[in-house]
């Protein structure tokens, strides 16, 4: 019989998670990431945006990153969603050596909602999104309303950023 996990009742959150890899063939991480979200109990995945590419940040000598930013209709509070998604990286193979360190899947939560939350290991919305041109890039792609907390809204980020260093990839799907 088919299981029901969480209650369709129970009330659902936009969030948008930011999809990073520069390991082993970055494209189909990513790919596998989108189907792992869609795949989430009591979640719904909304919008994919498109892949783009992006040199890599704190740690130069690594290879270019594939980035991409998914939109998730959830019933998991942050910290269940947090787990999952770490849940996910470690079943894509993750392994974290070292700070900026390349990756096979990194999977960050840029927005829940429009909730702001400061916890252990939890910091919503993701405190440097908002300066991150790969981050910015595709969230303003699938979401430029959205509105980041003390911030304002995705598409008033992209004066702040260096649009130029992302560069499309590949298309999302129509
Ligand atoms: P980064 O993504 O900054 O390169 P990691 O992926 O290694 O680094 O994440 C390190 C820790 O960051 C995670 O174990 C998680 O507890 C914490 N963290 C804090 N806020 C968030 C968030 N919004 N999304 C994802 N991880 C977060
Ligand atoms: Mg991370």
């Amino acid at each position: 019989m088919a299981s029901e996990p969480i209650a369709p009742e129970l009330p659902r959150v936009t969030a948008y998670i930011a999809l990073g890899s520069n390991l082993r063939e970055p494209q189909q991480q990513l790919q596998a990431g989108f189907a792992a979200l869609a795949r989430l109990p009591g979640s719904e995945l909304i919008a994919r945006s498109s892949l783009y590419r992006s040199a890599p940040v704190g740690y130069g000598a690594q290879p270019d990153f594939v980035n991409a930013v998914a939109a998730l209709h959830t019933a998991l509070d942050a910290r269940a969603l947090l787990e999952a998604l770490l849940a996910i990286e470690r079943a894509q193979g993750r392994v974290r050596e070292f700070p900026n360190a390349p990756r096979t899947l990194d999977l960050d939560i840029a927005l829940y909602g429009e909730q702001v939350i400061e916890a252990p290991g939890l910091s919503v919305p993701h405190p440097r999104m908002h300066q991150r041109a790969f981050v910015v890039v595709p969230l303003a792609e699938i979401a430029p309303l959205a509105m980041v907390p003390g911030r304002g809204r995705v598409r008033d980020l992209l004066g702040g950023i260096d649009a130029g260093s992302v560069t499309l990839l590949r298309q999302a799907a129509a």
